[in-house]
């Protein structure tokens, strides 16, 4: 790997779960829940069919094969080459159509800048050491006009609470260890980020989790914990 932005523990904590990235019921149901949430808010901001859309730290490629299945043709890169293993042979299962590859975003950046009509980069950036170079890296990728969406995690108590101490202690619906508080993003610090990449910040959307009913939803007026930003390089 000729990067340096990447933790090879966390690396090594989504390679352990690698196997399970299809089964509706593993440590990865949260992200089987909130995908055609997810899906749905970036289709109608920047309508996927035919369009080239790059997804960055695309695990198992839940999200990738389901733009793939939008009419979009989509690559997918990460740093677990055991979740593109996992991600590959699913193609095969499913029938659809993703290219997957085992690059970093700033390394992609470097040999293709300017290629992506979408780029999506969804529950990655609390994993980076350092996502401000995460997201210059998405701001290369993408066409002048594109668009990038980010998702990551709120940082303040009620998200210490729902995310941490409410997912992986009591619901126990991720497993002990998925996310450090310190490494979660507030909003302004992500806007911060994408501006000083030369992206303009549009709408944000925030992700809700009701334990009793056990539906996700989004909720634009409640960004406290999960959120999702829409920006765009400028044309
Ligand atoms: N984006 C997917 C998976 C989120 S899980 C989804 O939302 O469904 C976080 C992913 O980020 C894992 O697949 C992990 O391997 C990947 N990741 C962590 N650090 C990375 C890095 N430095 N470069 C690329 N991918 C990384």
């Amino acid at each position: 790997m000729s990067t340096v932005n990447v933790d090879p523990a966390e690396i090594a904590k989504f390679s352990a779960l690698a196997s399970r990235w299809w089964d509706p019921n593993s440590e990865f149901a949260p992200l089987h829940a909130i995908n055609p949430l997810r899906l749905g808010w970036i289709d109608q901001l920047s309508p996927l069919a035919g369009r080239k859309v790059l997804d960055v730290g695309c695990g198992g490629g839940i999200l990738a094969e389901a733009m793939a299945e939008h009419g979009a043709t989509v690559t997918g890169i990460d740093l677990a080459e055991k979740s593109l293993k996992v991600a590959k042979l699913h193609l095969l299962e499913s029938g659809r159509s993703v290219d997957y590859r085992a690059i970093s975003a700033e390394d992609l950046a470097a040999e293709a800048p300017g290629s992506f009509d979408v780029v999506t980069c969804m529950e990655m950036l609390e994993h980076v050491p350092d996502p401000a170079s995460t997201v210059a890296a998405c701001a290369r990728l993408v066409k002048p006009g594109g668009s990038v969406f980010f998702s990551t995690i709120n940082r303040n108590p009620k998200s210490w609470l729902f995310a941490i101490v409410g997912a992986e202690y009591v619901l126990r619906l991720l497993p002990r260890g998925t996310h450090e508080y310190a490494k979660f993003i507030t909003p302004s610090e992500l806007a911060g980020f994408a501006r000083r990449a030369g992206l303009e910040v549009g709408s944000m959307n925030g992700m809700t989790y009701n334990p009793l009913t056990r539906v996700y939803a989004l909720n634009p007026s409640d960004t406290d914990v999960n959120y999702l930003m829409h920006t765009v390089r400028p044309a």
